[in-house]
């Protein structure tokens, strides 16, 4: 689960990470409101989206000469104009996508003078099973871009779940960052804030970009995303009260609601699967034979009946669908419930594109003749490999006429 920047500022802030001074806003009036607790004289109108990369994006309403979403201001005025700029309006960046995300939230923030940006980030490294620090001097940028040409200049730091934060990192933290002195000091002192933060929060990733040194020496957090594991959010109620579900897929909020594991994909064919192994499974053989999932979907291992139906409704709901594989294996549920189930939802969702079913476990003879008496256009198939190739020839005929 990700939040946005002013919400993982107010965090960070919470545990003692130094941010500017900042506020929401939701309307136009709100932010130049904001002017006046601010101390100035400068200001940062800022674009709140889950997706970084927003001061170089381009509004679409705008043309290509607009300037982006994170804008300086000296004045009320100025504060109005950004914020008239961006609210409402679609910002693109390298990490929206084409589509880009709408603007509904702005983070009005003190002005600060940059001496310099570094790159600061803690996040769970999968393959040493530990949380990692990367530190770099190339803050500010694309830090994609920097691993890409400059791998050097990024420094990754692991800490041992054992020992836990030591002074020792800290250093190393402040030597790649080229710090000396009390600002060396302030990073370490920064670095053990941030480690508790992620503990404390059981966060996924915090991410800085740039940690500023300010003109007059200070260590700033200037942008910040924070990222939590899902998995612990029932620990943390408030944290899950910061979830913006208009950042997120409607169909895979629809999804957890029938707790349905769904994840859309940009192929045409829809998956209905159960078990997270066979979906996979299930996925690699449609590419195998050609063409690709429009989902991944677990239905869970005891599929009922109206988890199928949502299912097929939630499929069914993705324009780019031209057919459904059905995909399941009855252990728990016995597959004659589980072909009830399928005829119903295909009738109470008008199924208009073809459906090949795969069937296999218990009471399985049962479950395809219902199937097979049912009337409905399915088509049956005997194991995956022969479920996989009837449904993309399927498709592919329906593409060619
Ligand atoms: P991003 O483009 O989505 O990563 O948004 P950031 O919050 O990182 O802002 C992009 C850039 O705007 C930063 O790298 C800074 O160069 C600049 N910026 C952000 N806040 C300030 C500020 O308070 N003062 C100045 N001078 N520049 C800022
Ligand atoms: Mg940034």
């Amino acid at each position: 689960m990700n939040i946005h920047e002013y919400q993982a500022k107010e965090l960070l802030s919470k545990f003692g990470v130094a941010v500017p001074a900042g506020i929401p806003a939701m309307s136009v009036e709100e932010a130049v409101a904001a002017v006046g607790k601010l101390p100035g004289p400068l200001y940062v109108v800022k674009a709140q989206i889950h997706a970084g990369g927003r001061g170089k994006g381009k509004f679409k309403e705008l043309g290509p000469d607009a300037k982006g979403g994170v804008r300086l201001a000296r004045s009320e005025e100025e504060v109005r104009a950004a914020a008239q700029d961006m609210l409402g309006n679609t910002l693109v960046t390298i990490q929206t996508g084409p589509e880009g995300k709408e603007v509904n939230r702005l983070y009005v923030t003190d002005g600060v003078d940059i001496a310099r940006e570094f790159y600061l980030a803690l996040l769970v490294d999968r393959s040493t099973g530990r949380i990692a620090v990367v530190a770099s001097t190339e803050g500010g940028m694309d830090i994609e871009e920097v691993a890409h040409s400059t791998p050097e200049k990024i420094h990754t730091i692991t800490i041992d779940p054992a020992t836990g934060l030591m002074p020792h990192h800290g250093r190393s933290v402040a030597a790649a960052l080229e710090l000396t002195g009390d600002l060396a000091k302030q990073a370490q002192r920064m670095l053990g804030k941030l480690y508790d933060a992620f503990l404390g929060t059981d966060a996924s990733q915090i991410e800085i970009n740039p940690l500023a040194v300010t003109k007059d020496d200070k260590l700033l957090v200037l942008d910040a995303k924070v990222g939590f594991d899902s998995n612990a959010m029932f620990r943390h109620p408030d944290l899950a009260e910061l979830r913006d579900l208009s950042e997120e897929d409607p169909m895979e909020i629809e999804a957890s609601k029938h707790d349905l594991a769904y994840i859309k994909l940009d192929g045409n064919i829809g998956c209905m699967v159960n078990g997270a192994g066979l979906a996979m499974a299930t996925m690699d053989i449609i590419k195998l034979n050609g063409a690709f999932p429009a989902n991944f979907l677990d239905v869970g291992g005891g599929a009922s009946k109206e988890k199928v139906t949502a299912a097929f409704k939630i499929i069914l709901s993705d324009p780019a669908v031209q057919g459904i594989l059905v995909n399941i294996f009855g252990g728990i549920m016995r597959c004659d419930i589980i072909a009830e189930g399928i005829v119903e939802a295909a009738r109470e969702v008008h199924l208009a594109v073809p459906l090949v079913v795969r069937l296999e476990g218990t009471n399985v003879e049962q479950g395809k003749a219902i199937l097979a008496e049912s009337g409905l256009p399915i088509v049956p198939a005997n194991d995956l490999g022969d479920a996989a190739k009837k449904i993309v020839e399927q498709v592919k005929e329906l593409e060619a006429a």
